[in-house]
């Protein structure tokens, strides 16, 4: 039997568990697919190397997600809105591309906030851009915090209410999201501790995107009480809706999630 062969390209990529996922999703509903990473350094790189690896779809993470975007010659609405792509499939001669990241956060944060609510993002990079709009359509009221200027343009363009460490002066926030890489590979808090307890005051929970660690952030927010999420219940669900992709939407996402959390397990 063919098999049909998928990938995540990234860099770096040792670490995704996106091989494990797809591959328990494959055996459980009996698809006949392979997944496995490939370390993709130059992402102006990607659709040549899709093509020459003779793949059917792929995944791409970190830092590749606008170059994806570009790679492709066809784009659903929402990843056209958001210039953020993670699902490539090919599909009718074409690279169809697809953002399954942010309904993956959005399914999360409805688990902790399921009537919409006040979030507050620390980190403007290409999650925060994707997840920040899906969340506003969704009835969500996001404002967001970054180290640093440069990459918050694009969202006061967009109008989100906007700060950095200097002007931050925000409160009431039900939710404090960490979309960026601080405490990855660090110890780091993604923001000075008084700004925090700032943030937090009034805040039910919070939920870090940094998946597989108890994040500096992760504890520092169980101190005071709060509710905790890491990444991991995102990697799922991002991985749930773009194997709905890769097999047409024929399997039962229940039974996809199934699989891909055993899988996640291991
Ligand atoms: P980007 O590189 O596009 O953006 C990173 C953002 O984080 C920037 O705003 C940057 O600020 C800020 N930042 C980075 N390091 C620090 C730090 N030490 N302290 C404070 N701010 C910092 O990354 P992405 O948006 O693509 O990804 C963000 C995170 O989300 C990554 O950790 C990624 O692994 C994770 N992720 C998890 C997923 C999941 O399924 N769980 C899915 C997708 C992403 P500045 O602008 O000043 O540089």
């Amino acid at each position: 039997m063919n098999r049909e062969l998928f990938v995540i390209f990234g860099d770096p990529v040792s670490h995704s568990k996106s091989p494990v996922m797809h591959n328990m999703a494959f055996k459980r509903v009996g698809y006949p697919g392979c997944y496995g990473r490939y370390r993709l350094e130059d992402g102006s790189k990607l659709r040549d190397m899709f093509f020459k690896l003779g793949l059917r779809g792929c995944n791409i993470t970190v830092p590749h997600k606008e170059y994806a975007y570009k790679a492709c010659d066809k784009l659903d609405s929402f990843a056209k809105r958001v210039g953020a792509v993670n699902t490539i499939i090919y599909k009718e001669n074409q690279l169809q591309g697809y953002n399954t990241d942010a309904p993956g956060f959005l399914k999360v944060l409805k688990t902790m906030l399921p009537n919409g609510g006040k979030v507050l993002f620390i980190g403007a990079g290409g999650t925060a851009q994707s997840t920040s709009v899906i969340l506003r359509e969704s009835g969500y009221e996001v404002e967001i915090l970054n180290r640093s200027e440069g990459r918050l343009k694009q969202f006061i363009e967009n109008g989100f209410e906007c700060y950095t460490y200097d002007s931050f002066n925000g409160d009431g926030y039900d939710i404090v999201v960490n979309m960026t890489s601080a405490g990855l590979k660090d110890d780091s808090l993604p923001a000075p501790k008084e700004i925090l307890n700032r943030a937090l005051s009034k805040a039910i929970g919070v939920i870090d995107v940094v998946y597989g660690s108890n994040t500096p952030f992760l504890e520092f927010a169980k101190t005071k009480g709060l509710k905790t999420k890491d990444g991991g219940d995102m990697l799922l669900y991002q991985g749930v809706l773009a194997f709905n992709y890769f097999t047409n939407e024929k399997y039962d996402l229940k039974d996809i999630e199934y699989a891909m959390r055993y899988g996640l397990s291991l």
